[in-house]
């Protein structure tokens, strides 16, 4: 049994360069480019004629992110940072969208100039109208529309983004904004769905939506950003979704829609699915004990270097005993999420907890985990950590040295890159 879980590591990751990179680092990120790459060619074999955006906020370390526009994908970017890493790493405006609740004037003002703007509301429309006006432009933007459908239902629901549909058409059809000109729609609703079926409708559905835009309005659109929602097995029983299924049908949707709005673009976002399964985090045993009879196995940086599976724990200790409970993504998937994984199977496996080094008690990633022998040093391997982990960590508390995030490109070379900003910079007390 357990040399089928050896050759299962094989898979997910290089045993030998997390061995050697294990010597230099007590907890790090490992980053495989062909993975990335891998992701995204199947991708553009399944949509050829869909238009891929990236997702910065799941993972926007720059070898990442330039590895990902190297292959031609867009950038979604959700602050104004993130403009400023897609600009960084050679995208051209047309191809960097920039939607989110809250934005700024100071926000507009420094990104309308080398992004699309995705308005999130009337409020926004005012601002970067009044921004236009000021600099003598008409900027076109986009607007994110809340519809009047769920994933699972055909019906509404409030929400903290976009324009509820009826409000966003009375708005298209008189557009009080002389220096705005809308010529997009954003919809997204959820992530790390797994239900090719209901992905399939929910896309449709953005369609239809972008329709009755063009229907009832003057409005005419250059392009439809459907949003994310694709999702990647994280549970071992999680069954992956069936892209050549899912491509077939909304390329026939898209196709359908473009006979009757030629040229008009489709555009998906995703972040999980291109880096999600392309990274690992690998952390050390700092030291191990036994105490009333439970043995702890204390590793370097868990809940403040990869939350995630801390998280997992949490929510599972207050659940107890009741069924399984629902995602809330991007800090929890589900209960079993991540595997854990070892270099080496010594023996007698044994029961124990894994914990992390902070001075809380709170700081637990697994508990009652049957694992080989750890001694201290020893390497733990965590699964699943190429999206949402890096860039979610509460890296500030107790001041501890960070992980490193390493990048293994595609020539088999590693490059690093720490989290920014660095430690130093934090201590000199100076803004990044
Ligand atoms: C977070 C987010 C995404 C990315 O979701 P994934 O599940 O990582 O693909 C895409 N679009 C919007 C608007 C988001 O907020």
């Amino acid at each position: 049994m357990w040399s089928k879980k050896v050759r299962q590591i094989k898979v997910i990751f290089d045993k030998e360069i997390v061995e050697e990179q294990a010597k230099r680092y007590d907890s790090f990120y490992l980053y495989d480019e062909r993975k990335i790459v891998d992701s995204i060619r199947r991708l553009k074999q399944h949509f050829p004629n869909i238009e891929f955006l990236y997702s910065i906020k799941c993972n926007s370390n720059p070898y990442v992110i330039n590895s990902v526009f190297a292959q031609g994908l867009g950038a979604d970017a959700a602050s104004a940072g993130e403009v400023r890493k897609a600009v960084a790493a050679g995208q051209k405006k047309e191809k960097i969208y920039y939607s989110a609740a809250g934005k700024s004037m100071e926000d507009i003002e420094s990104t309308m100039e080398s992004a699309v703007l995705i308005a999130d509301s009337i409020e926004e429309i005012k601002r970067i109208q009044f921004a236009a006006k000021h600099r003598n432009l008409v900027v076109e933007i986009g607007i994110r529309i809340n519809p009047n459908f769920s994933f699972y239902k055909n019906e509404g629901m409030p929400s903290k983004f976009g324009i509820d549909e009826e409000e966003a058409l009375a708005f298209l059809r008189e557009n009080r904004f002389p220096n705005v000109r809308v010529t997009g729609i954003h919809v997204h609703l959820r992530s790390q769905e797994l239900n090719t079926e209901l992905l399939a409708r929910y896309y449709e559905n953005v369609l239809e939506l972008a329709r009755r835009v063009q229907k009832v309005t003057d409005v005419s659109l250059d392009y439809v950003n459907m949003g994310a929602g694709m999702g990647i097995p994280y549970a071992v029983k999680d069954r992956a979704l069936n892209l050549k299924e899912l491509g077939q049908s909304v390329e026939a949707a898209v196709a359908r829609f473009r006979e009757e709005f030629p040229g008009i673009r489709a555009m998906i976002e995703t972040g999980r699915h291109v880096v999600g399964k392309a990274g690992v985090y690998v952390t050390k045993v700092m030291d191990r004990k036994v105490s009333h009879a439970k043995t702890y196995i204390i590793l370097k940086n868990t809940l403040n270097g990869f939350i995630r599976p801390s998280l997992a724990c949490l929510v599972e200790r207050y659940w107890q005993g009741q069924q399984s409970p629902e995602g809330s993504e991007p800090l929890f998937t589900g209960t079993d999420a991540f595997q854990f994984l070892t270099l080496r199977e010594r023996k007698p496996a044994e029961r124990v907890d894994l914990v992390g080094n902070l001075c809380t008690a709170t700081d637990i990633i697994a508990e009652n985990l049957v694992m080989p022998r750890l001694e201290c040093g020893d390497v733990v391997v965590i699964t699943n950590a190429g999206a949402y982990a890096a860039v979610l960590s509460p890296v500030q508390f107790s001041t501890q040295i960070r992980p490193i995030e390493l990048f293994l490109n595609e020539d088999g070379n590693v490059v690093e890159e720490s989290f920014t900003p660095k430690l130093e910079e934090s201590l000199s007390g100076q803004e990044p």
